[in-house]
């Protein structure tokens, strides 16, 4: 109730600068267009034209006011029990003209797990008009789409995004889907992941005369595709060429006329899979999303791959790939972002996760009663540690499904009773008992601190806390939201140090040289606990260089 309540304050908020924003945008005339215009209308809106005059200063007056209300909502909605998710992107494509938009909101909705601030969907009917139809708005996948929005959606190539902001700040322009209009045609783009050289890239552009309207970095993809589609035959090329120049993560699912286009960083940071179901290809972040469309998992896009689609049939270009050896995807996505039941290229996300957990109990073995994981992502671990120390695994927590990962709270002296609110101890299980409890992560401490509050107040006489990941110490500028150094607990405290502080009664976090059991032979990036970045990353936090 709290949570819906708050929402809907929210969502009321919301509406008043989705007005204010329209009568910013009425009161300029349509006149003539400059290209590429980023688009970011619904399906209504889509055919509305500014000159670059109109479109400054209705951008002007609008970020001033949604900057103060913007600062105010990022503090007021992201207090979470732990990291925050990426994005999700996922793509459809029926061969035989059937709409999609149905598949790609069943699709984003198995993703919703990745990003839970905005959404949206983008069509094109490549066999009639190909103009594009999209709708975006702020919260869930079922917040922002009813049938009736889903039934005007209609086309059979889609490409849709679920957003958690880890580059830009929570505003519905920096929604995905972009639709760029350009003189060849309509592209739309839904992009996971973070640029390390997206600064440059945009001043770059900047100074030859393009206009930001998002604080993402998606944009600055997304513009360097339609420029250099300008200069190629094919929309693939457009895309390598952009690859050529942009640094970073990224998995990325464009739009073009008539194609579906599927890219992946060449160290393969962020994940990207194929799905097939008849006439029917897709493209998603996880397989769990291809599963739940009922569509057959096909293969994984491979790290450096460019996969196009089109009538004529599937085309690989692997001209952008890079030796096995310099592949590094992030760990992080097998001990928690990703869902449980799905696979990243060929490694089953439940499967890495016992490992860890039997990695955590052959390195930190304790005598105890019962070993319980802190839902969703510490379940698994924790089963992996009962199996292979022979303790019992039990369920200690109830979760509340009913809310979201990020809850909203206004204060940070609110933060135990958010977790309060979405999980529960039930005192039956633990009461009188030693208990092993598995996490996944520790980020600030104050979560894990409080979950053990409860288990103690709950009746446990003992509780270890064991980590499925090592301490974080480095910041990710790869598309998570591993905060900067000095919010690491880690990185400014011993382990004996957190244990104290957190109360546990003993602590042992994930070895390094172990995570390799995780995933087997794949080369990983594990940055933010070794420092050691694959490539040149910023020397300060980008994340919100354009607000
Ligand atoms: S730094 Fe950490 S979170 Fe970021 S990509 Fe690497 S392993 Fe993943």
């Amino acid at each position: 109730m709290t949570c819906s309540f708050h929402r809907r304050k929210l969502f009321c908020g919301r509406f008043s600068v989705l007005i204010f924003m329209r009568a910013c945008i009425i009161i300029v005339e349509m006149k003539q267009v400059l290209m590429p215009v980023t688009a970011q209308q619904d399906a209504r809106t889509r055919s509305e034209r500014y000159t670059v005059r109109q479109i400054l200063s209705a951008v002007s007056i609008t970020t001033r006011f949604l900057k103060k209300r913007s600062s105010f909502m990022s503090e007021f909605e992201k207090i979470s029990t732990g990291l925050g998710e990426e994005c999700g992107v996922f793509g459809a494509y029926d061969m035989e003209g059937g709409d999609v938009a149905a598949s790609v909101y069943y699709g984003l909705f198995a993703l919703q797990h990745r990003g839970q601030e905005s959404c949206g969907i983008a069509v094109t009917d490549t066999f009639g008009q190909r103009k594009v139809l999209s709708k975006k708005g702020l919260g869930h996948v079922d917040d922002v789409f009813d049938e009736e929005a889903l039934k005007a959606l209609k086309g059979n190539l889609g490409v849709g995004h679920v957003r958690y902001s880890t580059a830009g700040g929570t505003r519905v322009e920096n929604a995905q889907p972009l639709v760029i209009n350009y003189v060849k045609g309509t592209l739309a783009i839904a992009h996971n992941g973070n640029l390390v050289n997206a600064v440059e890239l945009r001043r770059e552009l900047e100074y030859t005369g393009a206009i930001f309207q998002t604080t993402i970095d998606s944009e600055v993809i997304a513009y360097h595709i339609a420029r250099e589609r300008l200069n190629v035959k094919k929309a693939e090329d457009a895309v390598k060429n952009a690859m050529k120049k942009i640094e970073g993560a990224y998995a990325l699912v464009v739009s073009s006329p008539r194609k579906m286009i599927g890219a992946r960083d060449p160290r393969g940071l962020r994940p990207l899979c194929i799905g097939k179901r008849d006439r029917t290809w897709f493209l998603a972040s996880e397989s769990c999303a291809i599963a739940a469309i009922g569509a057959e998992f096909v293969r994984d896009v491979l790290p450096g791959e460019i996969v196009s689609f089109t009538k004529d049939g599937v085309i690989s270009d692997m001209s952008m790939a890079v030796p096995p050896e310099k592949q590094t995807r992030c760990i992080f996505e097998y001990i928690y972002f990703a869902r449980t039941d799905s696979t990243l290229d060929g490694v089953n996300v439940y499967h890495s996760r016992i490992l860890a957990g039997k990695a955590l109990a052959e390195s930190y073995p304790v005598e105890a009663d019962l070993v319980v994981g802190v839902p969703d992502s510490g379940l698994v671990a924790a089963k992996g540690y009962s199996e292979h120390s022979g303790i019992p695994y039990g369920m200690a927590f109830h979760k509340n499904s009913y809310v979201g990962r990020t809850f909203i709270k206004p204060k940070q002296s609110d933060r135990e009773s958010s977790v309060k609110i979405k999980l529960n101890v039930i005192p039956e299980v633990v009461r009188g008992k030693r208990i092993v409890m598995v996490d996944d992560s520790i980020v600030r401490g104050t979560t894990c601190a409080n979950i053990i509050k409860m288990l103690k107040k709950a009746g446990a006489v003992e509780v270890h806390v064991r980590i499925s990941s090592p301490p974080f110490l480095y910041p990710c500028y790869f598309g998570t939201d591993v905060p900067s150094n000095e919010q690491l607990i880690a990185h400014s405290h011993t382990t004996e140090q957190i244990r104290e502080m957190i109360g546990a009664d003993s602590l042992g976090y994930m070895e390094v040289e172990k995570l390799k059991t995780m995933v087997g032979e794949l080369g990983y990036c594990d940055a933010c606990f070794t420092g050691h970045y694959p490539m040149k990353v910023p020397d300060h936090d980008i994340s919100h260089a354009f607000e």
